[in-house]
């Protein structure tokens, strides 16, 4: 499908380009029949930390191998987003009881104890080391929860409705896709980089050998295809929802009273709002807590919201020096004599 360029179009084009809701993002860009936009919901509450979504990411866009290296703070490996991790999944680590808590996570049909006492009984297995004598081990508290929660979260790049990344890029490598989502292409992008201090989430990233920026494309390839996106596909928890995001809108809404209504009074979505500060992303989430406890930003807000009005004022501004000089020039003694 290529763009309208018609003069309607190229008019559609520069609506709401830099702030405010835009339910109709690729038809803005000059799709006149696209179909409908696209995006991913991840629901954190059921991610297990897997990382097949990582790795499924890596495999299918041949993203290169970009070091293990832990934190020091954390299980995670690979640190956060990059030009070479585009999906990134977040361990943190909180204080805070756990156990029966999140639905979904609890396992109670399971005897965890009955099933070790039995361990070394019933299969060839070697049985475990004895625990020292008078020690005590005990992995739940008294009331039955355990005493830290594991938060885990896979991050990807949000396909923003106003997105500082695509508003900024002089060469056109950044471009909206007919599906909605936001997409760079290694062969224009000569690596500017001023799309990388544009990006409220600090997603886009140049690579150390070339310079060119990358980032996730929503498997734009697939999309073509009919596909849906590698990590999607990979996730064994549905915790990557792939679809329709007013489909996906809907979906979360319904799992956020169903966890309210279990008592996670702490679930919210981030990042679905159209009416937030980069008019609501194409990529949004299930949290179980503050934003910035997983590194997200708590109210971002599209970088090129206020160019329209500095260019308007900067042009007052030349046009009333231009408009002083002149009278200047007019009232010079000895003129008109
Ligand atoms: S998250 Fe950043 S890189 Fe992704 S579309 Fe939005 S501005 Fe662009
Ligand atoms: S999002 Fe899915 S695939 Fe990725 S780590 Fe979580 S459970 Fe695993």
């Amino acid at each position: 499908m290529t763009p309208d360029n018609t003069s309607a179009g190229a008019h559609a084009v520069h609506e709401n380009l830099f702030s405010g809701p835009q339910p109709d993002v690729a038809g803005a860009a000059g799709y006149p029949d696209a179909p409908p936009r696209v995006g991913f919901f991840t629901d954190t509450s059921v991610c297990i930390g897997c990382k097949a979504c990582e790795v499924a990411c890596k495999e299918w866009n041949a993203v290169p191998e970009d070091g293990l290296e832990l934190t020091g703070m954390s299980y995670d490996n690979t640190q956060g987003l990059g030009a070479d991790t585009w999906r990134h999944v977040a361990f943190i680590e909180q204080r805070k009881p756990l156990g029966g808590q999140e639905p979904g996570l609890g396992h109670e049909s399971v005897d965890v104890f009955a099933a070790a006492a039995r361990l070394g009984t019933d299969t060839a297995a070697p049985a475990p080391a004895p625990a020292p004598e008078n020690e005590v081990i005990s992995p739940v508290s008294p009331d039955g929860r355990t005493e830290l929660r594991w938060l885990m979260a896979s991050d990807v790049c949000k396909h923003c409705t106003h997105a500082a990344c695509l508003d900024v890029c002089p060469t056109g490598a950044l471009f909206r896709t007919e599906f909605g989502t936001v997409v760079v292409q290694e062969d224009i992008c000569n690596g500017c980089g001023y799309c990388v201090p544009a990006c409220p989430y600090g997603v886009i990233d140049q690579r150390e050998d070339d310079g060119r920026v990358w980032k996730c494309t929503l498997c734009y390839d697939r999309l073509g295809a009919g596909m849906e996106p590698a990590c999607a596909k990979a996730c064994p928890t549905e915790s990557i929802q792939f679809g329709p995001l007013d489909e996906l809108r809907e979906r979360a809404a319904a799992r956020v009273a169903q966890l309210h209504a279990a008592g996670v009074t702490d679930a919210r979505l981030y990042g679905e709002d159209p009416e937030d500060g980069v008019g609501g992303d194409g990529a949004f989430f299930l949290l179980l807590d503050e934003p910035e406890v997983y590194g997200l930003p708590p109210d971002p807000v599209v970088t090129t919201r206020d160019l329209p009005d500095m260019w308007r004022h900067a042009a007052l501004a030349a046009v009333s020096l231009a408009a002083l000089a002149v009278a200047g020039f007019a009232k010079r003694p000895g003129r008109g004599r």
